[in-house]
């Protein structure tokens, strides 16, 4: 068994979703947007796929790597990747090793007819979901307010959520950040769902210790949940500091580089009281689950960052909180439904209770459109 190929398929969509300066999303006018698909070709006629991944980086570093070596030896690629491609290692992004590990996660379960949560063991098929906000804007029918989020925050109630998360207002903003404003926010929030919702705040990621510490103290009176990434993820004596002075648990780090080694360092330091990973920033499955395991045996709980499927498998196979998965994000003015017109069912898809089921189907679990794809292909093959 090997691999003979790995192909990248790039095709158009319709969105209305646009990033900022800053790289935060917001709803725009519709537009033409570009997606991946990286193929992981084998030679049993079963191949391995997942979103995203970067066509030069696949052409000139994966394939000449990977070409001949047997897709099930994941663990063996992924050190290879990462520690012995030492010229390119810099260029491989954590995210782009995570689309070639959840590529070869999904040929295994494709060739095994098998949902990745079951080849990783099976612990649950659905998970709370928390609705994840997009972040403020100045927008009119938008974010654009602490009554706004209100607002939003009583519709997604509605919906079934029982859990939200706010991104409140970031640069480039001009009066943004503004802690008052924030905290603001999750006043009006709190007052419009009541005590039975649980809330959690993601702010400006560079606030200092006292700009934090104030935000912790006033969400401990509004009774949030976790408090996430308020200050630079690098200054861990900070986020030590932080963690001392607050009751609510802190939770990271999420954007910090370092893959597991951070995080370890985090919880030996005490740097975070509920752990941040997921697959993007971990570099996979593969490093993913030694994560889960190494929280695990420090007691410590594990929180995933996003909806990703790969994500979806991996807390089906979390024998430890992991209790929710993280929906979104989410803006009054836009349709979260519909908004991958690649999949012909939604990945994440939540009931009236306010749970995600976890695809059973094999591989990551994705139905793909393939005629979608093919109809709106724009890769020259
Ligand atoms: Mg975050």
């Amino acid at each position: 068994m090997r691999i003979i190929d790995v192909e990248t398929i790039v095709f158009r969509y319709r969105s209305r979703v646009g990033t900022d300066i800053a790289g935060h999303a917001h709803p725009v006018e519709e537009h033409d947007a570009y997606q991946t698909l990286t193929v992981i070709v084998t030679d049993e006629g079963v191949d391995g796929y997942c979103f995203g991944g970067d066509r030069e980086m696949n052409e000139h570093v994966i394939k000449p790597a990977l070409v001949g070596m047997n897709p099930l030896d994941r663990e063996r690629i992924w050190q290879y990747l990462y520690r012995d491609l030492q010229g390119s290692r810099g260029l491989i992004s954590s995210g782009q090793l995570a689309v070639i590990d959840m590529a070869l996660w999904d040929f295994a379960g494709r060739y095994l007819n098998m949902p990745v949560c079951k080849l990783l063991g099976g612990y649950r098929e659905k998970v709370k979901a928390y609705a994840s906000t997009m972040v403020g804007d100045e927008i009119e029918g938008g974010l654009n307010s602490p009554e706004a989020y209100a607002d939003f925050a009583e519709s997604l109630v509605k919906q079934g959520y029982k859990a939200i998360k706010l991104h409140t207002w970031f640069p480039p903003i001009e009066w943004a950040p503004d802690p008052e404003m924030d905290v603001a926010a999750c006043r009006a929030v709190r007052e419009a769902v009541g005590e039975e919702i649980a809330l959690m705040l993601d702010c400006y990621h560079c606030y200092s210790r006292e700009e934090a510490l104030r935000i912790g103290r006033e969400l401990e009176r509004l009774g949030f949940y976790w408090f996430e990434e308020p200050m630079d993820e690098h200054n861990v004596s900070a986020y030590v500091w932080l963690a001392d002075n607050l009751e609510i648990p802190i939770l990271g780090p999420e954007t910090l580089e370092g893959k597991i080694w951070s995080r370890l360092d985090w919880m030996l330091t005490g740097a975070a009281d509920i752990i941040r990973g997921g697959v993007k920033s971990l570099g996979g499955i593969t490093p993913l689950m030694k994560l889960v395991h190494l929280c695990e045996a420090f007691g410590v709980r594990l929180e995933l960052h996003g909806a990703h499927p790969g994500n979806l498998q991996v807390l089906g196979a979390m024998g430890i909180p992991g209790e929710y998965v993280e929906r979104g994000l989410l803006h009054p003015m836009l349709d979260y439904e519909s908004r991958t017109p690649w999949l012909r069912e939604k990945i994440d898809p939540m009931d009236s209770e306010g749970y995600v089921h976890i695809s059973q189907k094999p591989g990551l679990g994705m139905e793909i459109d393939w005629k979608f794809i093919e109809e709106n292909r724009v890769d020259a093959d």
